[in-house]
């Protein structure tokens, strides 16, 4: 067991001459919920396709659960659990059926699918067809995909952009109860006023550079002071 569960180590991502991340480092130890902040195009998504082993470094380390995620053997892919920014689901199946079918994809026992839906307070519509879920149950439904697995990590893309704060707040609700678990949850933003003091530690992202990286106090008071740091709140 490893008390920290992601490390990059300046870590450098291009696309031909553009880089989209520049020279990034920062660990996450196990059980913290922090946060990953930067206005569009800043390399959030960049960052969580590289810790998913999607995409390779152009140069740097990346360990997850002590391993390589872009290795073929990545033993501890099954711990990390990932929601995607835009999670579409078929509107015609219902909510059982389509974490059923996600559950038979990533080989995790059908058995668990009622337990989860109504870890995510999904309970009661686990029979109505996804295509009359709300914003925020449909983001309830991605949550209880990327659980399937029990992940020690999860990395969540801007899961509550869209969502109204009581919304919002349940969902909080759910990432504080996985995080009582011990898991590891990093979630991205585009704006601090999103995070509702949830994050404990805030990595801040512009330009493909870390900027900022610190308690959501720390950085309120960092922005009152005259340094160049935009806090959106
Ligand atoms: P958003 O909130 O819009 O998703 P982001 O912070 O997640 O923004 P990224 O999607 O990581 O930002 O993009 C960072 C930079 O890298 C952007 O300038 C983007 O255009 C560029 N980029 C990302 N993916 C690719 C790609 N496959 N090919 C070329 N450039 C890319």
């Amino acid at each position: 067991m490893t008390a920290e569960t992601v490390r990059l180590s300046g870590v450098t991502k291009r696309y031909g001459k553009a880089e989209a991340v520049r020279d990034v480092s920062f660990a996450l130890p196990a059980g913290q919920c922090a946060a990953l902040v930067g206005h569009n195009g800043a390399g959030k998504t960049t960052l969580i396709k590289l810790m998913l082993g999607l995409i390779r470094p152009s140069a740097g380390g990346i360990r997850v659960l002590g391993e390589d995620p872009a290795a073929g053997a990545f033993a501890a892919r099954r711990r990390l659990g990932y929601l995607p920014e835009n999670v579409s689901f078929d509107a015609a199946l219902t909510g059982r059926e389509t974490l059923a079918f996600y559950a038979r994809l990533k080989r995790e026992p059908v058995a668990k699918v009622a337990a989860l839906l109504d870890r995510v307070g999904l309970g009661a519509a686990a029979a109505r067809r996804v295509g009359t879920y709300s914003k925020g149950m449909r983001q309830r439904l991605g949550l209880a995909q990327a659980l399937l697995g029990e992940p020690r990590v999860l990395l969540l893309d801007e899961p509550t952009t869209g969502l109204d704060p009581e919304v919002r707040q349940s969902f909080y609700g759910i990432i504080e109860e996985l995080r009582g678990r011990g898991a590891t949850v990093l979630l991205s933003s585009h704006a601090l006023t999103e995070l509702e003091d949830r994050a404990e530690r805030v990595v801040i992202m512009n330009r493909g550079v870390l900027v900022a990286d610190g308690s959501l106090g720390e950085l309120r008071r960092l922005a009152r002071l005259p340094v160049r740091l935009r806090v959106t709140s």
